[in-house]
């Protein structure tokens, strides 16, 4: 079994990778964003703003994501070789949050990656995949307060994930395929 989270800004690439990831060893990917745009396109969530709060960069409750996590997790028990966290958890009372659910389900967490992404290339990329994907909040107001919320919770985070020696720096810069060598490698390693 393999368990690993993916965190790093908005734009680092973490999305990419994780459909690579997921592919080479089985993993079920778990994007939170991902999740929340598809529950906003069959018009669920409505109640809670949660598709005003992703506009304006902010996060969702806890509460929201951690009911989301809890039950896929609970709905797809052995059908993967692991799971993969994508821009899940974002704070420290979210990681809280993950530690009791994985050890509920008799889950251990292998790796945390954490992609290392200057603010340029970030906007950039998040700029031509607004081309692409058409993100209402792919701009760069948004991804202004985006940034802020990512630094604000960053270091926490990755306190509490280095304390515990599982976090891995990748640099997130150059081709797609270069990175995922890169994840490879230390993935290999675990
Ligand atoms: P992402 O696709 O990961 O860039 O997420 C897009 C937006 O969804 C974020 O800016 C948040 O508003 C919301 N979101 C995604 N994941 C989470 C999470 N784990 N906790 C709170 N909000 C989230």
């Amino acid at each position: 079994m393999m368990n690993i989270i993916l965190f790093g800004p908005p734009g680092a690439g973490k999305g990419t990778q994780a459909k690579m990831i997921c592919k080479k060893y089985n993993l079920l990917h778990l994007s939170t964003g991902d999740i929340l745009r598809e529950e906003i396109r069959n018009d669920k969530l409505l109640a809670n703003n949660v598709k005003e709060i992703i506009n304006s960069g902010k996060l969702v409750s806890d509460e929201i994501i951690i009911g989301i996590i809890d039950k896929i997790i609970s709905k797809n028990k052995n059908t993967y070789s692991g799971y993969l966290f994508d821009g899940f958890p974002r704070n420290k009372n979210q990681a809280i949050l993950l530690t009791s659910l994985l050890k509920k389900n008799e889950i251990k967490l292998n790796s945390v990656l954490l992609f290392d992404v200057n603010e340029s290339v970030l906007l950039e990329r998040i700029l031509s995949r607004k081309e692409i994907e058409g993100r209402d909040d792919d701009n760069e107001d948004v991804l202004t307060s985006r940034l802020k919320v990512y630094h604000d919770e960053a270091e926490p985070l990755i306190e509490h994930y280095s304390s515990h020696n599982l976090l891995k720096k990748i640099d997130g810069i150059g081709e797609i395929n270069e990175v995922n060598q890169r994840i490879n490698l230390v993935l290999g390693k675990s």
